[in-house]
């Protein structure tokens, strides 16, 4: 463990920590667990879950909870205290290898998507043991893997952990062919995710129910400063929010997560956290524990931290992106061009697998980002855009157009580059690699997804990466495996990936709509705008095959999840349509003829007193707010009966295309009016805090 979190009381059972609190003998034999996936034995459990028990005690814990994800997209828990009933009356403090390894929460109120019948309810918990227990509060935190009694994944966790395992075996295959697999016990993704949020005063954000109640406004017109000036990105913190990011850092680094990067982002009040990178499962506990412990912090420091995709129209919205790479257990990452030809050919097909796993699987890589808040983002204008694309930088295509052409490449001397020959020419991190339009950026020795939304669990996005590029990986073992001329079969099907994909290809603007024009009409590549678009093709025959081969989901798994992500969708629209209506007809209508009753009874006054008054502006302000009082009314009664409709759609797929169709044209029809009756209305009159108060509001 790092010298930072020691210092900081790391309250994490880590390798260190497990090292000084087991037995050699049953130190070792978790590490080949962790390291190779070996079967744990009970008599290994029963140690490590003492020894974990009496360093939790000593450290503070009283209680112990299997911690896991299912698919609400937040953390569950249920504490138990370690506290057993002795047979003399007593109580003793005990923690068998069995609780360790298994726990049965009651699980009928977590969404299964009909995988787990309510009369059958109980799922269990099964420890993780590649992923570190850690001490949160007064209670030891185990994280598990969340499945039905029928062996089902019920949470996030499961398919990831396969995915990895997928990746891992395929990669071994490859590692193998060019000779490289000696010493290596396993390949392994790391994931380092940049984590953007935004801070508002908690006063603030207590008086609007919109942000109570969906974490985003749905009311609020543009203020007279917004990120047009570009002066926040990397600007001057304020005091309040660097003694927020001080705390924050110190909570994190206590569970042994590095936050190593703070700084301001594009627009006002955003800003941006990210770790140091480590291996995907636990890159992803890290996390969600991020999220969790980010509202925490700003709860202590007077502030609210929103982790909404789209808190603010007309603003920037908040991402998350994965810094991806595949490495092997002794640390030679698989991205990172070599020194040496045979180590640069290693590099290309792991490129080519990564290139054409992307395009290949375009439709999963998007919708594994998919929900109501992050389709703000996608597909509206702002980045990165919802096709998906690679940007590789003008020298690594340079170097790809050469190979596919058996043309000389520029940059090395006049010859052909051949695969196992040549030296790859150095590329340099150029400052187009900080391209930020890219969906999918490489940068250097590690890809860049970009698409995830700021509050999405990043195990969705790294599952589908992995099991589409252990889906190449297979292909090309396949192929190469017993292959006489090993070089030449290499080289050809590199040549081809590049001529089959190249298409995914994109190092231009990724914001330009000439550039959505071409990606769909001339390269063929998909633009699922939004969660019903994009949702559906989870079952399509292609997908289904290849997730369901490499083991990562069982068909049924697939279907529930599809389902799940659907009813997400409409239920988060569905309490943001009412929460608007709520608003207008409580808040904003009551407010809005207040204050154009007040303009009459002034206007009444003043005409009685001096009745050659011209009053044009009361006239015109009274006229104005009365038209809009009457669009928002009718809007409300269009929004509240589409509602209705839409409670008796059973069919989801049905209810989320509705959802998109109609209620969200019907909301956006409803804070039209209301945005500009704001804009009219006296600062005294509005009834919750306006952009230009949030935005701006914490010092
Ligand atoms: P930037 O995007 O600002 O250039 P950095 O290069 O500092 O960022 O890295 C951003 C994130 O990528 C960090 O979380 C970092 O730990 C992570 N990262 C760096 N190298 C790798 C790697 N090989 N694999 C996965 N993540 C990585
Ligand atoms: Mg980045």
């Amino acid at each position: 463990m790092n010298k930072v979190s020691q210092s900081f009381g790391c309250m994490v059972f880590d390798d260190r920590v497990m090292k000084a609190n087991l037995p050699p003998d049953i130190y070792r034999s978790l590490k080949k667990t962790i390291d190779e996936g070996s079967r744990l034995d009970t008599r290994v459990a029963d140690a490590v879950a003492t020894a974990m028990k009496d360093w939790a005690i000593e450290n503070g814990a009283t209680h112990f909870t299997h911690w896991f994800q299912p698919l609400t997209g937040v953390t569950a828990e249920k504490h138990d205290a370690f506290i057993t009933p002795a047979p003399d009356g007593r109580v003793i403090m005990e923690f068998s290898g069995k609780e360790l390894i298994k726990g049965e929460p009651d699980a009928s109120s977590f969404p299964s998507g009909g995988l787990r019948a309510t009369f059958e309810a109980r799922g269990y918990t099964a420890w993780d043991p590649t992923s570190y227990a850690f001490i949160k509060g007064n209670t030891l935190c185990i994280p598990t893997a969340f499945c039905s009694y029928g062996g089902e994944a019920l949470d996030k966790k499961t398919p990831l952990l396969r995915s990895m395992e997928a990746l891992n075996k395929q990669a071994m295959r490859i590692l193998k062919l060019f000779g490289n697999d000696e010493g290596v016990k396993c390949v392994r993704t790391s994931v380092g995710p940049e984590q953007e949020y935004f801070l508002v005063d908690k006063d603030m954000f207590e008086k609007r129910k919109d942000l109570k109640f969906t974490g985003r406004t749905l009311f609020g017109a543009k203020p007279p400063k917004g990120q047009e000036l570009d002066d926040h990105y990397f600007g001057v913190i304020k005091p309040k929010v660097q003694a927020y990011m001080a705390d924050l850092n110190e909570e994190l680094w206590k569970l042994g997560i590095l936050a190593k990067t703070e700084h301001n982002e594009v627009a006002p009040a955003q800003h941006e956290l990210a770790p140091i990178y480590t291996t995907t499962n636990i890159a992803t506990d890290h996390n969600q524990l991020t999220m969790e412990i980010m509202q925490k912090v700003a709860a202590k420091h007077g502030l609210v931290c929103l982790l909404h995709e789209k808190p603010f129209a007309g603003v920037n919205g908040s991402g998350k992106h994965n810094n991806w790479s595949i490495a092997t257990d002794t640390g030679t990452n698989l991205l990172k061009p070599g020194e040496t030809p045979y180590d640069n050919a290693q590099f290309l097909l792991f490129l080519c697998a990564v290139i054409k796993a992307v395009d290949d699987y375009q439709d999963l890589l998007r919708l594994s980002v998919a929900t109501a808040g992050n389709d703000h983002r996608l597909g509206a204008n702002e980045a990165p855009p919802a096709v998906v694309s690679i940007f590789l930088g003008d020298e690594l295509t340079a170097v790809l157009d050469a190979i596919e052409n058996d043309a000389p490449y520029a940059g090395a001397e006049k010859t052909t580059m051949k695969l196992g020959v040549h030296v790859l020419p150095r590329f340099t991190r150029d400052t187009t690699d900080r391209n930020r339009t890219s969906p999918f950026a490489f940068t250097g020795n590690k890809f860049e997804f970009r698409m995830l939304g700021s509050s999405n669990s990043i195990a969705c996005a790294n599952m589908m990466l992995n099991s589409a590029v252990a889906e190449s990986l297979k292909i090309y073992a396949d192929r190469l495996e017993g292959v006489e001329d090993f070089e030449t079969a290499l080289h050809e099907m590199i040549k081809k990936t590049i001529k089959d994909h190249k298409r995914i290809i994109f190092n231009g603007n990724g914001y330009d709509d000439s550039w959505i024009k071409e990606a769909t009409e001339v390269r063929g590549l998909t633009n699922l705008k939004t969660t019903p678009d994009c949702m559906p093709e989870l079952l399509n025959e292609k997908n289904v095959k290849m997730l369901t081969s490499h083991k990562v989901f069982s068909e049924a798994e697939l279907h529930s999840r599809c389902e799940i992500m659907l009813e997400n969708y409409c239920k988060t629209v569905n309490i943001e349509a009412r929460t608007m209506l709520d608003m207008a007809k409580k808040e904003i209508l009551p407010a809005v003829e207040k204050y154009s009753g007040d303009l009459a009874t002034a206007y009444a006054a003043k005409k009685a007193a001096v009745p050659s008054l011209s009053l044009g502006y009361e006239t015109k302000l009274i006229e104005k707010l009365s038209g809009l009082i009457d669009s928002m009314d009718k809007a409300a009664e269009k929004l509240e009966s589409d509602l209705e409709e839409y409670q008796g759609i059973a069919d989801v797929t049905k209810a989320s295309c509705y959802i998109r169709d109609v209620i969200l044209p019907d909301m956006d029809e409803l804070r039209a009016p209301a945005d500009e009756a704001e804009l009219l209305t006296a600062d005294s009159y509005w009834p919750f805090p306006t952009y230009g108060k949030l935005l701006f509001g914490v010092r």
